[in-house]
């Protein structure tokens, strides 16, 4: 082996060597932004703390705000959406998503904020990175999750959905990285202190995705090329990092594959970077969705 080998060399494309990483920024009923790196593209999905957090954040993670290339939005709840009109002050930013979503943020697209209409299943690039949205169920206007891929690796990012759908599915079975809603214990928050009415909202199927839910969902994931999984957007009242990892860890050795790292996110600390590999395809490996 030559000292100038690729170090992996299972990676093809464009970008072939560069590994992405993701970092989550914050994560939780408070507030979500995940930064995604990869070459020299620097892209958010959903910008939901404050103005001072996320430039914090977001310079902690090693990228100046100027440099980041465009949020990602996955709907307009203002754990989402609350940190846009920091990165309109510091000049043009466009800002991904659908037609729904554009219309409820409004309020916060100020400054250098971009509007860029994006439509389920359509791919865009974003930098060097390719991008699709695909549709969630949540009580929001037009919320959807993403696969970001480098066209080596894919990462999926789903939270705040009641329900895994078939187009859910779709992506989450062909993720190498999966950052996947955790929101509720169903024995937590139904003995909880919530009122009723919030409860209800919470379990619906336009709510959030409890442990055994998404539990349920990594033991169909398990058989594609999962090799890091991100439990996300705990509620701080109704789940426990504690509860969220035994649910994640038992679907897991279910299905066999302890092999599987796994990451808690927090609400007020940064997970990562985390590195994505596609540690179970092959070189000659379709890619399928590019
Ligand atoms: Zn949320
Ligand atoms: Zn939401």
């Amino acid at each position: 082996m030559g000292g100038d080998a690729p170090r992996h060399a299972g990676f093809r494309g464009p970008h072939a060597g560069t590994q992405m990483r993701i970092t989550l920024l914050a994560s939780g009923s408070s507030g979500n932004s995940l930064l995604v790196h990869s070459g020299s593209t620097r892209v958010l999905v959903d910008a939901g703390i404050s103005a001072r957090r996320l430039t914090r954040a977001v310079r902690a993670a090693g990228a100046e705000p100027r440099a980041v290339s465009g949020v990602l939005v996955t709907h307009g709840h203002s754990d989402h959406v609350s940190g846009l009109p920091a990165f309109g002050a510091h000049g043009d930013i466009p800002v991904y998503a659908t037609p729904g979503t554009l219309d409820e943020i409004g309020r916060f697209m100020t400054g250098g904020c971009r509007a860029v209409p994006v439509s389920p299943g359509a791919a865009f690039d974003v930098g060097d990175l390719s991008v699709t949205a695909f549709g969630v169920s949540h009580d929001a206007a037009e919320p959807v999750g993403f696969t970001v891929s480098d066209g080596a690796c894919r990462v999926t990012v789903a939270t705040d959905l009641g329900t895994v759908g078939d187009e859910v599915r779709e992506h989450l079975m062909v993720a190498d990285c999966a950052v996947l809603e955790f929101n509720h214990d169903e024995r937590m928050l139904l003995d909880g202190p919530y009122p009723w009415h919030l409860k209800q909202r919470i379990l619906a199927d336009t709510g959030h995705l409890s442990n055994g839910a998404a539990s349920r969902e990594i033991e169909r994931m398990a058989g594609g090329p999962l090799s890091a999984l991100v439990l996300a957007h705990l509620s701080r009242r109704n789940n426990t990092p504690d509860l969220a990892l035994g649910a994640a860890a038992e679907a897991l050795a279910r299905a066999g594959r302890d092999d599987v790292s796994v990451y808690v996110g927090a609400p007020s600390d940064a997970v990562g970077p985390i590195e994505v590999a596609a540690a179970r395809r092959t070189a000659d490996a379709p890619l399928g969705m590019e």
